[in-house]
């Protein structure tokens, strides 16, 4: 997008680092193996369309058997261990990750269309401090505030997202497994590759068989797995639709349920804001990852005496984003993951502007192949529109004004979901008095997206039930009242 201003050379990050293999089998009991029926899919690179590798689906008899290894790994040894001893693996995983983060950061942007400076920089840099810090927990759980003598549930069943893959299991394993569960995960369809390398790197670390199972597949596959009666704990990120599905799938059962979904997060710019800052927030909050991110700042709020100013200064900033290669290390916006969501993505832009509202993108050439879509802002929005109340998971920033603190809040909370809010202001007594007042799991004031691994975060509403990270993200893997 800013060849004339700033002409920057390629700098390709190599993939020679990363062997992926033709095709891969489920990873259960500690091996891989073929699935039952011998269903495959492809995995493509969404830059290109190039297939990557044949993955495997995994049918009825190869969850049974996934189950079935869990199980035995949580009955066998896992279940029992000292937390001195499950640290350790945990300590090696984490070590691994980090020792392998290059090749793992350019699989995940093959795989997923991530600029490499994420991949590289946010995504992996997050996964080995996850498994670091919850290796810190495994033998200190009767601190935790969760009882005296705190036991794992059992064998948890793990369905994640295809947005941060390797981010998503590393919230879900790593607490897994440190309270003492085994687990079967299954990746995003889209996304399967990294999962499969982190099933290597559980060899490599020693871990006994069956302690983590990956069984690769698409929504089938998650709905025999989290309906499966083996299983003693859910843990979902995804859509807020799947999400009900699976809550009634449990309902009446005995498995507890955690639930990851959708946002539609507000990011609230005060006239006393610092102004590049905010519009540095602004840009991250909402095109960070090509704004696949549940909490994504999607709906920016700015106080109508800068509205002006701001966007000024927006329409500038995102002029000098650079879209393209996800392995070039100077691109900002990589891919959109799929055609699937590219196409949801074009619809909800389509329907902004049949409403009204105005559409604007920077001079951007997008490449022939792959999946891609500019960095856009819709101005003129209103609370009706379908642009401000669905979660378009996308590069796409609907822009409302408000005049008061008052219509700031009621703009905010005026959204089924609650997972995340950010605030920009001077004033920290405003941070606070909003904060009080926003209806979300997280609020970063004078910053946005911003991950720690013993921060906890979760949704209010529409947006799920419990919290993952730090302390509290324990408890959705210890059993009550024991
Ligand atoms: P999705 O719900 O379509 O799929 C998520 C996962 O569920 C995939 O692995 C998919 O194969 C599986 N799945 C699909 N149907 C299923 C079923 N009936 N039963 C069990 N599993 C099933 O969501 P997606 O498009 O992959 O991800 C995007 C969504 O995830 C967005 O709404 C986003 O906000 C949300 N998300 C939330 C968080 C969070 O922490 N709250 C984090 C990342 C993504």
């Amino acid at each position: 997008m800013t060849s004339k201003l700033f002409p920057y050379s390629p700098a390709p990050e190599s993939r020679a680092i990363v062997n992926i293999a033709s095709s891969y089998g489920l990873f259960i009991g500690g091996e891989f193996v073929e699935p039952d029926d011998g269903e495959t899919f492809k995995t493509i690179n969404p830059a290109s369309e190039e297939v990557l590798a044949e993955v495997s689906e995994a049918g009825p008899r190869d969850i049974d058997r996934a189950v079935a290894a869990a199980r035995k790994a949580f009955d066998g040894v896992w279940g029992s261990m000292s937390g001195k001893e499950r640290a350790k693996y945990l300590f090696r995983i984490a070590r691994i990750i980090h020792e392998r983060s290059r090749e793992l950061a350019v699989l995940e942007s093959l795989d997923n269309g991530k600029p490499i400076k994420e991949s590289r920089d946010v995504d992996l840099p997050l996964v080995a401090a996850h498994f670091f810090y919850y290796a810190g927990w495994a033998d200190k759980l009767e601190h935790a505030g969760f009882g005296a003598n705190p036991k794992p549930i059992g064998v948890a069943a793990q369905v994640i997202p295809w947005n941060f893959p390797l981010m998503m299991l590393a919230w879900k394993i790593a607490p897994a497994l440190a309270c003492g569960n085994t687990v079967v995960l299954k990746p995003a369809e889209t996304t399967p590759l990294t999962a499969l390398v982190f099933a290597e790197i559980c060899q490599q670390a020693g871990l006994p068989a069956g302690v983590v199972n990956i069984v690769t597949g698409a929504g089938d596959t998650g709905k025999m797995l989290v309906g499966h009666d083996g299983i003693d704990k859910v843990a979902f990120t995804g859509s807020t639709e799947v999400g009900r599905a699976i809550a009634k799938t449990l309902a009446g059962t005995r498995k507890r349920l955690s639930l990851e979904l959708g946002g539609k997060a507000a990011n609230i710019v005060f006239d006393d804001a610092p102004i590049d800052e905010a519009v540095e927030g602004i840009v991250g909050g909402i095109f960070f990852n090509q704004g696949h991110v549940c909490c994504a700042g999607s709906r920016l709020l700015v106080q109508e005496s800068v509205a002006d100013e701001v966007l000024d200064r927006l329409r500038r900033r995102m002029s000098t984003l650079r879209l393209g290669d996800p392995l070039d290390k100077n691109t900002d916006v990589g891919a959109i993951n799929s055609y699937e969501q590219l196409a949801r993505i074009r619809e909800l832009s389509d329907i902004g502007e049949a409403e009204g509202a105005e559409r604007w993108s920077p001079a951007c050439e997008l490449p022939d192949r792959g999946f891609w879509f500019p960095p856009t802002i819709f101005t003129g929005v209103t609370q009706a529109h379908r642009i401000a109340r669905e979660e378009i998971f996308g590069p796409v920033l609907s822009v409302l004004t408000f005049r008061t603190p008052d219509e700031a809040i009621e703009k905010a909370n005026n959204t089924p979901y609650g997972l995340s809010a950010g605030v920009w202001t001077d004033k920290g007594s405003r941070i606070l008095w909003m904060a009080d007042r926003l209806r979300a799991g997280v609020v970063w004031a004078n910053t946005f997206n911003k991950f720690d691994p013993s921060s906890p975060f979760g949704g209010y509403k529409e947006s799920g039930y419990g919290r993952e990270g730090g302390r509290h993200g324990l408890e959705a893997y210890l059993a009550k009242g024991k």
